[in-house]
């Protein structure tokens, strides 16, 4: 007979956290245990230098529910969890932070909810971490990320959420975008819902991140919301882009044409002209850019076969396709 398959899969990113292990694992096991719930820990090491390795070995030979994915080097938290979910077999999957800030006897009811939603987010309601540094940054963050994203959630910067398999299946996340995850589910169509977790401060090793995160997250938004929105079709921002500068250009030409023509004005020293030189040329290029960018995404899907939608359901008879 096969294995039986657990229902929950815990993914936790390791780096630097050889202290934080065995307690963690104390925790997880008494959260998660009484209830008997069937879970596995994937527990990805991301290039640890500081015998996280060997405190999670001592975990995976008193407990085999505990499987460790060793990376060759450290290739960041969003790597990390990416690992962690090409390795979970459970049918929901949860992420949590390794540093014991999240707390692991929330887990059951973010579990619950999961029958109901697709995506069920921690949210650190009381979160115990610097307030200038790091509460600040995240609240203007959050605000932000909801707003541009349509995608209202307090707390995307909470490790602590609990995904159906279905959602992490159809994830690929780059640079730092595990942050976004709520965000970037949401193009498969899904439900959400936020629970408040218990968060608690840093008792051993320290934080990866600093304030510095804040300009590289407003990138990661520009990004985000370029995929959710435009990746299919490109030339609807760099065109309109490139269709408005143009029109602007040609329309400060036509009336310097005028001015020259009908007037005699002398127009080669104005500014106007240069701005309406530039307004074509960046127009024409903004153009320019939305048709390769039209035939990227043709390349993108059609080589690799990547659907532009996701099928819930059919009714009727099924073609293969
Ligand atoms: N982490 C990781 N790789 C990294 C940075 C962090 O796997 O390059 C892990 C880290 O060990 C922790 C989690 O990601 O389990 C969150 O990191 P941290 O606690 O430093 O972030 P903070 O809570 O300060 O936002
Ligand atoms: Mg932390």
């Amino acid at each position: 007979m096969s294995e039986r398959l657990p229902i929950l899969s815990l993914v936790v990113p390791v780096y630097n956290e050889a202290e934080n292990i065995p307690l963690l694992a104390g925790e997880i096991r008494r959260a998660l245990d009484p209830q008997g719930i069937s879970y596995e820990v994937i527990a990805v090491d991301d290039g640890s230098t500081d015998g996280s390795w060997k405190a999670l070995e001592a975990e995976r030979a008193a407990d085999p529910r505990w499987t460790l994915v060793g990376l060759r080097r450290n290739f960041g938290q969003t790597a990390a969890i990416s690992a962690g979910f090409d390795h979970a077999r459970g049918e929901v999957v949860v992420t949590l932070d390794a540093d014991l800030q999240n707390d692991p006897a929330d887990i059951p009811r973010l579990l619950a909810l999961t029958g109901e939603y697709d995506v069920v987010s921690g949210w650190r309601r009381n979160r115990r971490d610097p307030f200038l540094s790091r509460r600040l940054p995240s609240l203007l963050a959050n605000w932000l990320i909801s707003k541009v994203t349509g995608i209202r959630l307090h707390d995307y910067g909470c490790t602590l959420k609990a995904y159906r398999r279905e959602v992490v299946e159809h994830l690929r996340l780059y640079g730092d975008l595990h942050r976004f995850i709520p965000a970037m589910a949401s193009w498969i169509g899904i439900t959400l819902t936020e629970v408040e977790t218990h968060h608690r401060p840093r008792r051993f090793g320290r934080s990866k991140y600093g304030i510095g995160r804040t300009a590289r997250v407003i990138l990661d938004l520009i990004t985000v919301k370029f995929l959710l929105s435009f990746a299919s079709k490109p030339i609807q921002v760099f065109g309109l882009l490139g269709l408005g500068a143009t029109a602007a250009g040609l329309f400060i030409g036509l009336y310097l044409t005028i001015l020259k023509l009908g007037f005699g004005a002398q127009i080669g020293g104005r500014p106007l002209l240069f701005l309406g030189i530039l307004l074509i040329v960046v127009g024409v290029q903004f153009i320019v850019m939305g048709l390769l960018g039209e035939m990227l995404v043709r390349i993108y899907h059609e080589t690799q076969r990547k659907p532009i939608y996701l099928v819930k359901r059919v009714v009727g008879p099924m073609r293969e396709l």
